[in-house]
């Protein structure tokens, strides 16, 4: 980079994290890449980060979101946390491969993935595999565009450096953009070491800037079930829970299993963080276990609601001593548990094309909606299939196409007939257009991904902005691409991907 031409960036930082102090982050430079290139920008957090115009055609924007040059005003750094992996405590961790640009006046953090080494690093190279970037590169736009709260990614840039991981391959980097970066890890770390300031500090920050309404505390609910104002921190707790049970809600209805739900790995923003191992599932099978490296299944996909609620419990332990109450802290932690299963019905509902005016009205919901999961998993449907058939079943009013996807069409015919009594119950007639418009027919599954991989790595980039825009918008029809809604080939399932690479 030619850092001698007067530098085209007119763009703004604010303080935010990087003001907590030497006790939060470490002030460092990116290691460079060479021959940087552009495999993929999102021009919708472009905007939504406050980026000046024309920026992300600029030479600058490449070298600088490869981690090669840094943008006037920019003091990047990387964040220290500590968190539970699998179950058990692994003391501190951090940004070992994240170097955090800044945060633009618009509120959003920069955050580089993958562009070298931090003191967090622990022996890792700091670096991201081109494979492993498109994933979290495409997978992040692509839940977004399903309504799923999640990080986004503004770019994705790689370089011809070789990167060692089982074979060699190359690095990429993915430049991740939140408002906050923040785990539930964070502030495990700080009450791991009794720092009682800087826990304040940063739960301070955090409803400071994030959840000004939790001012007001909390200390319960009331017989209508409204919040009861108290403690602040109580009411962070209560808040992380309520929207990490949107978020759990969100991934069982669609299918998505994270793969890597270690407490680190947790928003404190409810959003969904870190995509590695992650997989939509094909075939519908409730205990399926995306991380090859998850031996005993812990992070099943059906062990996903169970275990946001155990992450919660670590973060509520982490707040306890600012919350003072140890039976104020249970009551915000089980608050999670309903706030889930209303959720999550809530999706199921929407999936089902229940009028959203009758759903509180049709608890008979709830048995239909358990019975089709269960005919789902033992006919091992396709999920995203069965869902975007059955919404335009509805659609059509002909139920064929939906029961051809079944077998034994008995087991199909009498659900569906089920399903009709509630329809009618609720006196309105299915809602096709809110069906169409919940039940994707597009998510990245593993073998699209890979197939966009497989050209990336022959130096064609076509495939993942092609993918992009399809996954931008998921509940449309795109002829020239129905391929990637298809059924997935066997060799689909060969597909093992595992923790960090
Ligand atoms: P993950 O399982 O991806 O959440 O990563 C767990 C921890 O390992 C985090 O602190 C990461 O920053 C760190 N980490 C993962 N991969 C690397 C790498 N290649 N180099 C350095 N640190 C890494
Ligand atoms: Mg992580
Ligand atoms: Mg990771």
């Amino acid at each position: 980079f030619d850092g001698s031409h007067p530098l085209p960036w007119q763009g703004t930082w604010r303080t935010g994290f990087s003001g907590l102090g030497p006790a939060f982050l470490t002030h460092l430079q990116p290691t460079p890449l060479p021959d940087a290139q552009w495999v993929a920008q999102s021009p919708q957090v472009a905007q939504l980060a406050g980026l000046p115009d024309g920026f992300m055609q600029t030479e600058q924007a490449l070298q600088a979101f490869t981690g090669n040059a840094v943008l006037p005003g920019s003091q990047p750094y990387a964040g220290v946390y500590s968190g539970h992996q699998f179950g058990v405590w692994a003391g501190q961790l951090g940004d070992g491969r994240a170097i955090t640009v800044g945060e633009t006046a618009a509120g959003w953090e920069l955050q580089l993935k993958g562009a070298g080494p931090t003191p967090y690093s622990r022996g890792g190279d700091g670096r991201a595999v081109l494979r492993s970037s498109i994933r979290e590169f495409l997978c992040s736009e692509a839940m977004h565009a399903l309504g799923i709260p999640t990080t986004r990614a503004l770019c994705l840039t790689a370089s011809h450096a070789p990167v060692y991981r089982e074979t060699a391959e190359t690095a990429a980097v993915v430049t991740r953009a939140a408002p906050s970066f923040i785990r539930f890890g964070h502030f495990e770390h700080f009450a791991a070491r009794d720092m009682q300031s800087e826990l304040r500090q940063l739960a301070d920050y955090v409803i400071d800037r994030y959840y000004p309404a939790c001012r007001s505390g909390w200390q319960g609910v009331d017989s209508e079930g409204a919040p009861v104002p108290g403690n602040a921190y109580a009411a962070l707790l209560y808040e992380v829970g309520q929207r990490t049970a949107h978020m759990i809600a969100h991934w069982q209805a669609v299918g998505f299993c994270h793969g890597v739900m270690n407490t680190d790995n947790m928003s404190v923003l409810g959003l969904t963080i870190d995509y590695g191992p992650f997989q939509f599932l094909d075939a519908f099978d409730p205990s399926h276990i995306c991380n090859h490296s998850d031996h005993q299944g812990r992070y099943a996909f059906n062990q996903q609601p169970q275990i946001a609620y155990w992450n919660l419990f670590c973060l509520g332990q982490a707040l306890l001593p600012l919350i003072e109450d140890q039976d104020v802290t249970v009551a915000a932690l089980e608050a999670y548990r309903p706030a889930f299963s209303q959720a999550f019905r809530q999706r199921m509902c929407d999936k089902l094309g229940l009028p959203r005016a009758a759903q509180q009205h049709t608890a008979a919901a709830t048995p239909v909606i358990g019975r089709l999961l269960e005919l789902l998993a033992t006919h091992r449907i396709d999920h995203t299939i069965f869902w975007r058939r059955l919404s335009r079943s509805a659609q059509d009013g002909d139920f064929q196409r939906t029961r051809e996807l079944f077998l034994d069409s008995a087991d199909f015919d009498r659900w569906l007939l089920s399903y009709q009594e509630l329809s009618a119950q609720s006196g309105q007639a299915l809602d096709a257009n809110l069906m169409l418009n919940t039940n994707p027919g597009f998510v990245l599954r593993n073998h699209v991904a890979q197939e966009a991989i497989h050209a990336a790595e022959q130096g064609n980039f076509q495939v993942v902005q092609d993918l992009l825009r399809v996954l931008q918008h998921p509940f449309d029809e795109h002829p020239a691409h129905g391929a990637w809604a298809d059924f997935p080939p066997a060799w689909a399932s060969s597909i093992a991907i595992s923790c960090s690479s």
